[in-house]
């Protein structure tokens, strides 16, 4: 470390010039992640300093997690539901996990998850020694739900289902694998870190959530399409037992036990996440889902013009294609998923012009 520090105003232009190194949002299609709406930065501003981790010190703070769990509850048809603010969808997917191994008392127990999991749950059985069975898809890239029931026996402690995948964009056969589950007694989490926030504004979308009684629990992202700043996740469960099963006494604290995974824990992106939610509402969060979905399908569209043929149909705002010969051109920012399929993420800042310019350079690349 320096001795002595530098001015202010050094300090500030080495900082500006280093960002600079970062990509430029205008390119980035390959991220689930997107520039944070206004009245998120505004509010995470206003709560920076803010600890949940010691809520009793903030009540106020921790009175917009109560209400942002019971807004995000009530869009999942669960008003009731219990929950709280994790870092994002890691986190949710661990205590998820966490909480099915505690609640089942199985021996050597077992989680079920689809082959197109995130692989925040090969983080989580491995940090909680629990097996993890991973099931092939079908050809459109949902769960095979045959295979997977063949997967579940007496040992197996929590099914997994995902509402929205990370590289297809796809839902799979939740209404099936929740009913299983119900009649079995197996805790079924759903991950719907990206999903969960453009589904319930979809109209004729899958059914994912609390109104299929089987489904325990549910990760969401607000720092996803809920335009947050980072890091908000939440995790949200049908019962308040299932997460006492994670508390810990925390006896120097103005509370006496808590079930979060981490300690000090952000008040800002909890105020931003719940800032975007107020301000936008039902009607102005589905207007931007909207608009992101017609961006997909006009890339799609786009693209097949071009001979590029898309992989799937997906249920959310994520396109794959066929990936043509040569790589996209710079400054793009595209992904490709492990079947080194070209995938594009349509983020609500990347909008509709962005959409046109990408597809002149790919018609200037490959027309
Ligand atoms: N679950 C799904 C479906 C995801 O797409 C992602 C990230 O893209 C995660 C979990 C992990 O979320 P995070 O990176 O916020 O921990």
């Amino acid at each position: 470390m320096r001795s002595k520090g530098i001015p202010e105003e050094d300090l500030f232009s080495f900082l500006q010039s280093t960002k600079l190194q970062d990509k430029n949002h205008r390119f980035i299609l390959s991220s689930m992640c997107t520039i944070p709406h206004p009245v998120a930065v505004r509010a995470h501003a206003l709560f920076m300093e803010t600890n949940l981790g010691d809520p009793g010190l903030f009540p106020g703070t921790a009175s917009l997690e109560r209400t942002l769990i019971s807004r995000i509850g009530t869009l999942f048809h669960h008003p009731d539901a219990c929950g709280y603010a994790t870092t994002g969808g890691t986190e949710s997917n661990i205590q998820a996990l966490r909480i099915a191994r505690a609640t089942a008392g199985i021996a050597s127990p077992n989680v079920v998850i689809p082959e197109s999991a995130h692989f925040s749950f090969k983080k989580a059985c491995d940090m909680i020694g629990v097996e993890m069975r991973s099931v092939p898809l079908t050809r459109d890239y949902r769960v095979d739900c045959e295979r997977y029931l063949e997967s579940v026996d007496a040992n197996t402690c929590c099914m997994v289902g995902i509402a929205g995948t990370t590289e297809y964009g796809m839902v799979d056969p939740i209404r099936s694998l929740a009913a299983y589950a119900r009649k079995e007694g197996i805790f079924f989490h759903v991950d719907a870190a990206f999903g969960g926030m453009v589904l319930p504004f979809l109209k004729g979308a899958p059914e994912f959530d609390f109104s299929l009684p089987g489904v325990m629990s549910i990760a969401v992202d607000p720092h996803k399409m809920g335009m947050s700043t980072i890091p908000a996740g939440c995790l949200l469960l049908r019962n308040e037992k299932d997460l006492c099963s994670l508390s810990v006494d925390t006896p120097y604290l103005t509370v006496k036990q808590e079930f979060t995974l981490s300690g000090t824990r952000p008040g800002g992106s909890v105020a931003g996440a719940l800032a975007v939610l107020e301000y936008l509402g039902y009607e102005g969060m589905a207007a931007v889902v909207e608009g992101c979905m017609k961006n997909t399908r006009r890339l799609i569209n786009g693209m097949e013009s071009y001979g590029i043929r898309p992989v799937v149909t997906p249920d959310v705002n994520v396109a794959t294609f066929k990936a043509p010969e040569s790589p996209v051109p710079s400054p793009w920012q595209v992904s490709y998923t492990r079947n080194n399929h070209l995938r594009i993420v349509c983020m609500p800042h990347v909008h509709a012009g962005i959409i046109e310019a990408f597809l002149e350079a790919i018609g200037e690349q490959y027309a």
